[in-house]
């Protein structure tokens, strides 16, 4: 008997996973650690606290428990806006006349529009605990400024937010909502820190970059007595926090008896894309269940597809620690491309490590048809999607229509990561259509691997 797939999987809070899923401890090659730039040696603890809150260190150096409890404030944070729906797109399979099944993981439903908000408010809590008074951190199309600011509003603490220039003029209703949560918004670079000042004198024009943002904010963490730095993505604690959207889509599937055949993210720092699949691939490593995953990246930044596997930095400015991951070059500014959640040089290292071992594929689309695929999304299953989620669409998308020709009655799972309501100058040039696609050549991009750090082995 197979029961009928409600429209919306809605999970009762109880329900809701009580802990995050570490894949780290499943891994039985361990991902490469995180390297001091200046002796090339695994970064320490102590030389990690400086920049980062102890517990979030310890949680990115552990590479060995499988769970950790979500402690009771971030539980009770997270049951204003979570359980997040698990949605059967059956109008769009409709219309794509597919023999698929499409499900999508919906986390665009809270304030800040996007996923951010699980490890927002688990970064804010744990500065918080620590005694700290504030926090600094970049954000790109603003998702994760907006989620951090929403997180310290309600925890008390103060937060400053260095904003990517070209989003800022691009979005100036971002930077109010953030300032609405009582962050303070700076636009990146800035003449307010060394690495922006250098950033300007280089790049008098530059509309800024995810990497030198992230410069200005690191070094205004430790400028500043009582402030730490945090991360939107990235960052192995990142993807740990973002487990919870696989763990409630494992938990759904499960409980209707559903197994995806592929899951599909969005990938720019890989942080939806490793939580999203971390419990299923957990179980792949572990020899219990196979499945396709697939990332999803912009063609004007497409760190999986045409990047290197190297040591690089994490930032522009060159002050974070080196991590081994898929890279265009920390110098690499990506053309302008509405995704601005994607237009970052490198790649989650776990991520990074699966994608080299035939784990995960990937793919980039060029931002017109990524448009595309989100109008149509739109109109037919109503939701206006964030250009960044819309690559996951047009891929899922691209895989239904193959379904449509070879018969395969496969399960498709995507993240829809959240909503584009501040994209609207974006959707107004595709409407408009003068929007154009901007997709790097191979000059440009062996300009940028020849300036690496050479890291032995
Ligand atoms: C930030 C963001 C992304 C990309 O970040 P990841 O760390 O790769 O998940 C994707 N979608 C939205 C809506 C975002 O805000």
């Amino acid at each position: 008997m197979t029961q009928e797939i409600p429209y919306k999987i809605y999970l009762h809070e109880n329900e809701m996973p009580k802990y995050w899923y570490n894949i780290r401890a499943d891994m039985k090659k361990k991902p490469a650690p995180l390297l001091n730039p200046a002796t090339h040696r695994p970064m320490t603890f102590e030389e990690l606290q400086p920049v980062f809150c102890d517990e979030l260190i310890r949680q990115e150096l552990d590479n060995t428990t499988p769970y950790i409890e979500i402690p009771d404030e971030i539980y009770n944070f997270y049951k204003m806006y979570r359980p997040s729906p698990l949605v059967r797109a059956y109008c769009l399979e409709k219309l794509l006349d597919t023999p698929a099944k499409i499900y999508y993981k919906f986390e665009g439903s809270n304030t800040s529009g996007s996923h951010k908000l699980n490890s927002a408010i688990a970064q804010g809590y744990y500065a918080k605990q620590q005694g700290l008074t504030g926090v600094t951190t970049e954000t790109g199309a603003g998702q994760w400024g907006t989620a951090l600011s929403m997180a310290c509003g309600y925890l008390g603490l103060k937060c400053h937010v260095f904003m990517v220039k070209g989003s800022y003029e691009l979005k100036p209703f971002r930077k109010e909502v953030m300032r609405t949560y009582g962050a303070e918004v700076t636009p990146s670079p800035s003449d307010t820190t060394e690495a922006g000042r250098k950033i300007l004198s280089e790049h008098p024009n530059t509309s800024g970059s995810l990497g030198c943002a992230i410069s200005e904010a690191v070094e205004t963490a430790e400028n500043t007595e009582g402030y730490r730095y945090v991360l939107g993505s990235v960052l192995n604690q990142v993807m740990l926090h973002q487990s919870i959207i696989g763990l409630e889509c494992k938990t759904a599937m499960d409980k209707y008896d559903i197994t995806p055949d592929i899951i599909i993210g969005c990938a720019g720092g890989g942080s939806n894309l490793g939580g999203l699949i971390a419990p299923f691939m957990g179980e792949q490593l572990r020899g219990e269940a196979e499945y396709e995953f697939l990332a999803v990246e912009p063609a004007s930044c497409p760190s999986f597809t045409r990047g290197r596997y190297a040591y690089d930095f994490c930032d522009t400015g060159k002050v974070c620690p080196l991590a081994k991951m898929y890279t265009l070059g920390c110098d690499f500014i990506p053309s302008g491309n509405h995704s601005g959640g994607l237009r970052y040089h490198g790649m989650n290292p776990v991520l990074s490590q699966f994608y080299d071992e035939g784990l995960l594929k990937a793919t980039s689309i060029e931002q017109t048809r990524v448009f595309k695929a989100a109008v149509t999304f739109a109109r037919i299953e109503g939701i206006l999607p964030a250009p960044e989620s819309s690559h996951a669409i047009c891929a899922a998308i691209d895989e239904a229509v193959r379904c449509k020709e070879t018969g395969e009655e496969k399960t498709i799972l995507f993240g829809l990561t959240g909503t584009g309501y501040f994209d609207l100058k974006a959707y107004e040039q595709f409407n408009n259509g003068t929007m154009t696609d901007s997709i790097p050549t191979d000059e440009e991009l062996e300009q940028s691997f020849a300036k690496l750090p050479k890291v032995e082995a």
